[in-house]
C-alpha cells in the first residue's frame, strides 16, 4: 500500500483557498475522493502552483475535487492551456490508480453497479460498503 495523507493540502493554500464555501479550519473541504489519489493530486498541485508563480497568471483555485464514474474530476477556476492539460492528464491517469490505496488499479463495475477504479485488494472493501 502506498501511504498518502491530505497533509499536502496545507502546502497549497492558494489552490485550496479559503472562501465562504471553504470555511477556515476545514482546509481540505471539497476533496471528495479516496486517499489513493492524494499522491496524484499532490504532484498536480506542485506543478500547477509552480506554473502560476512563474508565469504570473491568474491563481488556479480548486473548487471541488471528486470521484465520478471511476475518474478523478477537478472543478477549478483560473489557469491556462498548460494548467488545463495538466489537470486533464491527472484526471486521465486516475483511471489506472486505485482510489483507495494508490496501487495500480483497473476501472470496473463493482457489485451494486458502482464504477470505481480500484486494485484487486480493494475491490472487497469497496463492495462491502454498498
Ligand atoms: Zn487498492
Amino acid at each position: 500500500m502506498i501511504n498518502a495523507s491530505e497533509d499536502f493540502i496545507k502546502n497549497y493554500p492558494m489552490i485550496f483557498a479559503q472562501s465562504r464555501e471553504n470555511p477556515l479550519g476545514v482546509h481540505y473541504w471539497g476533496i471528495e475522493c479516496g486517499s489513493g489519489w492524494f499522491g496524484l493530486l499532490e504532484a498536480l498541485c506542485e506543478r500547477v502552483q509552480a506554473h502560476v508563480d512563474h508565469q504570473k497568471i491568474e491563481q488556479v483555485v480548486f473548487k471541488q475535487v471528486k470521484e465520478k464514474f471511476g475518474d478523478l474530476r477537478i472543478y477549478y477556476s483560473g489557469g491556462d492551456e498548460y494548467i488545463n492539460a495538466a489537470i486533464d492528464m491527472a484526471e486521465a491517469f486516475s483511471a489506472i490508480v486505485c482510489e483507495n490505496c494508490g496501487a495500480p488499479g483497473v476501472k470496473q463495475r463493482l457489485k451494486g453497479g458502482w464504477i470505481k477504479t480500484v486494485c484487486q485488494a480493494c475491490i472487497s472493501e469497496f463492495e462491502s460498503r454498498v
